[in-house]
């Protein structure tokens, strides 16, 4: 199918000290070129991972919504896109928990990034709460309605992430059947929300507790095209344990 898609999600980690690990993803991806991969370090590196990357793509964790103005603090999609990133994470659970974001904002979030021209991976994923209440599927697939913008051509444009809450950080990933199950169901949403055809070509990841040994597996899964890894990807090693495991 579709190339697969590693990308590392540094979340609040990383000063110049890892522009060196960023070098040896770099350079040892040139050695997998039939896998994209790519990193999301946070705001402050962006600029210097993006002067090191040879092959990997470079993007951010969020993004505000606005024009540049009054906002003390803030970093919008056109600002991160000058200092090198081609991409944005939209909608992480640690942005809905930690800063209330809801679907609404993503939405608007999501528009002004692919405004600036950036590429977008929106994550979704449910509670614990909600997966031993049998709501996961619907939830999911709700926050996606909700946060979904309707445009042209999302292939190069849109990539989806699944990440169950109760599995980042944890240790604790998702069955294989599990994920089956929910990658299915989101598929079955974007077929009905930009055909089959456009839908094919947007890759659905999976995120949560993805480390080099169990890649390989998790990879394998029908609708699985690639992954989001958040402690895995802060060493070279781990992270490209898990590149090899997509190839
Ligand atoms: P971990 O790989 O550390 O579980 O994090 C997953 C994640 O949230 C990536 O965005």
């Amino acid at each position: 199918a579709e190339r697969p898609y590693i990308v590392g999600n540094w979340k609040m980690n990383g000063t110049r000290a890892m522009l060196s690990e960023a070098r040896a993803i770099d350079r040892a991806a040139q050695r997998y070129m039939k896998v994209e991969v790519a990193v999301a370090p946070p705001y402050t590196l962006i600029h210097a991972v993006h002067k090191e990357a040879e092959q990997i793509g470079v993007g951010a964790q969020d993004c505000h919504p606005g024009a540049e103005g009054a906002h003390t603090g803030d970093i919008n999609a056109s600002m991160v896109a000058d200092a090198g990133a081609k991409f944005v994470i939209l909608g992480h659970s640690e942005r809905r928990q930690d800063h209330g974001e809801s679907n609404e904002l993503i939405n608007a979030k999501i528009e002004s990034a692919l405004e600036a021209g950036l590429r977008v991976i929106l994550c979704c994923g449910e509670s614990l709460e909600t997966r031993d209440a049998g709501k996961a599927e619907s939830y999911v697939l709700d926050q996606l309605r909700a946060a979904l913008p309707v445009f042209q051509d999302p292939a190069e444009r849109l990539t989806i992430a699944y990440e169950p809450i109760w599995a980042i950080g944890t240790g604790r990933t998702a069955t294989t059947d599990d994920i089956a199950a929910m990658h299915g169901a989101i598929r079955g949403l974007l077929d009905e929300t930009f055909g089959e055809e456009d839908s094919a070509k947007v890759r659905i990841l999976y995120g949560g507790s993805v480390k080099p040994d169990n890649a390989r597996d998790i990879l394998a899964v029908p609708e699985v095209g690639g992954a989001l890894v958040g402690g895995a990807s802060l060493s070279a090693e781990s992270f490209l344990g898990i590149v090899v495991g997509a190839s």
